[in-house]
Parts: structure tokens; sequence; C-alpha cells
């Protein structure tokens, strides 16, 4: 089987759980030959019953994934730049690499005969824009059926390159019938990585509620969170169980700033900058361009709920989520840890 973008914060716990499970993997990253991004896989494999096979690949070019996909019956395909804020250049960055990208992997798969099933990292911003969407929809949460209809490359545009790529793997496993696609559409992902440095929103998250970036207040900001160890198992069901099809929101719980600050406090204590406090929509909407966040995307997120639907993922794969708090904590946990949060004088 082939993980694409192996060494990310995801497919990194993917690729331990199929070398635990005695798989062989095949892998691609950009440079198989930077220690920074495959030492922890390669210290993974020597743990592990499974074997793996790095290969270079790059999103932008075709060559890397046929090479690495010969004889695979089962792709995982994880890689697309995760710029939710302040991306320079959308279309360059985050919408090319990830459309061509998925173009690339899954075409590579309609061309090896061996391929019977493509897994499609997509997310929930694929299913909604801003939380205010959910206003505009019959139900009150969001499911399986929503699709992001309000990103684009001025807006949101890390959830338009998302939703685009994943309504062009749909397209492309329409047009043929050898390989099936399960999609899995992950919250956002928290709980501790085994990649040694990652960009994920959730990090970003995690260190300005430790460093005190909201120590004077936080903006009433819903996240639906899920746990990485849980996306994993996602993955796994999503590839490996026959029946699997179509897209599985992946979300536990969907908590509030504040909650996620006072579940941290309740664990490390009050010594930590923590907020106490919302701040007021005049405040959040003035601040959040300092932390990447333009005001137009502040307006549609900032006080409205945000709720997700989660229960095909739980009756079709058997998933069982982790409780955010475990997620939040222990991801809290390796950051201080690694010095990414600065320790505070106490409670620690
Ligand atoms: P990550 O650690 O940044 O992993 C992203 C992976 O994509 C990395 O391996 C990265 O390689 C690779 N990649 C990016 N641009 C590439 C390019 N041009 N060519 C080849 N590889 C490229 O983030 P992650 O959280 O694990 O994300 C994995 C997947 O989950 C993504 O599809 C993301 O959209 C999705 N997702 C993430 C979250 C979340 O909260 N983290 C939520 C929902 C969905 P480099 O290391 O070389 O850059």
């Amino acid at each position: 089987m082939l993980v694409t973008g192996a060494n990310g914060y995801v497919a990194s716990w993917l690729v331990k759980r199929l070398l635990e499970a005695g798989c062989d993997v095949r892998a691609t990253v950009r440079d198989p030959g930077d220690p920074a991004k495959t030492a922890h896989l390669l210290a993974a494999v020597r743990a592990c019953p499974g074997t793996l096979t790095l290969f270079r690949a790059d999103l932008l070019d075709p060559r890397g994934f046929r090479r690495a996909m010969a004889d695979c019956a089962l792709v995982f395909h994880t890689a697309s730049p995760l710029i939710v804020r302040e991306a320079v250049d959308p279309v360059r960055d985050l919408i090319e690499p990830a459309t061509r990208g998925t173009r690339h992997v899954l075409e590579a798969a309609s061309r090896t005969p061996s391929v019977r099933r493509v897994v499609l990292t997509s997310s929930i911003v694929a299913v909604y824009g801003d939380a205010a969407d959910l206003a505009e929809i019959e139900e009150d949460r969001f499911d399986e059926s929503h699709w992001n209809r309000s990103s684009g490359e001025h807006h949101q545009p890390y959830s338009y390159s998302k939703t685009l790529a994943e309504r062009l793997a749909w397209k492309i496993a329409g047009d043929q019938d050898r390989w099936d696609l399960v999609v899995v559409n992950p919250g956002l992902v928290l709980g501790p990585g085994l990649s040694p440095h990652t960009r994920a929103e959730g990090v970003l998250i995690m260190r300005d509620l430790g460093n005190g970036y909201y120590r004077f207040g936080a903006p009433e900001l819903e996240l639906a969170v899920v746990d990485v160890r849980d996306v994993a198992e996602g993955h796994l069901r999503a590839g490996l169980i026959p029946e699997a099809g179509g897209r599985h929101i992946l979300v536990s719980e969907t908590l509030g700033l504040i909650e996620i600050a006072e579940i941290l406090r309740a664990r490390f204590g009050g010594g930590f900058p923590f907020p106490r406090r919302i701040v007021s929509k005049p405040v959040a909407y003035m601040l959040a361009p300092r932390r990447g966040i333009p005001q137009a995307v502040a307006k549609r997120n900032i006080g409205y709920p945000l709720r997700f639907d989660n229960r095909r993922a739980r009756e079709s794969l058997g998933m069982e989520f982790r409780p955010a708090a475990e997620s939040v904590t222990s991801h809290f946990r390796q950051l201080l840890d690694d010095g990414l949060v600065l320790r505070a004088a106490a409670g620690a």
C-alpha cells in the first residue's frame, strides 16, 4: 500500500499503525534524504514488523507517484499543503498543489492495474466554509451531504483548495470502475505528533493559548476537534473495511476556545496565561488580523455555533472517538515538553 505525504502529522500515525500491523508500506515524501522529515518514520519501522520504502514525490509532478504506486492495491492520499492563515499566493501555494496533486495521484491510480481503493484525506472544510453557513442549511448540524459553497480564492482559500480537491477526486473516481474512493473529512486535528515539526492549525492554536496571546480574553470561536490517533484509525478503517464508501466526517466534539482553556487550566494549573473570558465581537474582529485571520473570516465564524454529525463514521467505520479533552491535554503536554509553549512557574 502507498501513503502520500507520509511524514505529515496525520500520515505519520497512519504509517506507524500500518507498520505495527505488519504491512509493507510505500511512502512518498518530498525529500527522502532529509532526516528532519524521515527519522521518525525510520525509527517506527525499526520497532515494527512491517517494511517501509520511501519515494520522492512532489504534488506538482506526477512521476514520483506513478513509481511509488506500482503493485499497490490501496492508496492513502494525505499530502496537501496546510496553510490555513496567510497564504502569500493562494493559487500557487494551496489551490494548484492540492488539485494538481489529487489529479496526479488519482490518475496514477487509474493507470496502475493493481489499485483497488483510494482513501483521500479531505477535511470538514470541504463540508462547510464558515460557521455562519450553518444558518443556511435545513439541518442543525453539518453532515456528509453538505458541501462548502462559500469559500474561494480570496476567502478561506485553504478550505477552497480542499473542496476543489475532493470534488475533483469524486470526478476522477467516477470516470472508471476498477478502484473505489473512500473519503475521510477530519475536523481540527489535535493530539501528540510523531513528526517533529508541523504547521498544523492545532499547534498554532495551542501555542497561542499557552503563550498568553489570549490572556485578556479569547474570541467566541468553536472548533470541531478530533484526535490525530483517531484520524489515523479512521483512515485505516476506510482503507480496510470492504463495504466502506463515500465521505466520513471525523469529529469527536465541538469545543469553544474558552472551553479548551478551561480544560488546560484544570490539567496544567493556573500558572499559564490561559484566557478566562470571552472578548466582545468588535474586539475579536479587530485582533483577528494580527493572528493572520482576515476580518471577513472572523465575522462569519466568531459567535456562531459549529455542529457536525459524526454518525456515519461511527456506524459505517465503527469509530469510537476519544474525548476532545484527552486530545487537548496530550497535545499541550507535548508542546510543553518540546519547549514550544513556555513552561509556567507552577502547575506543569
Ligand atoms: P502536515 O503535517 O503539514 O502534512 C502535510 C503533508 O503534505 C506533508 O507531508 C507535506 O510535505 C505534504 N505536502 C505539502 N505540499 C506538498 C507538495 N507540494 N508536494 C508533496 N507533498 C506536499 O499536515 P497534516 O495535518 O498531517 O495534514 C495531512 C492531511 O490532512 C492534509 O490533506 C490536510 O489537508 C488534512 N487535514 C488536516 C487537518 C488538521 O487539522 N491538521 C484537518 C483536516 C484535514 P512536507 O512536510 O514536505 O511539507
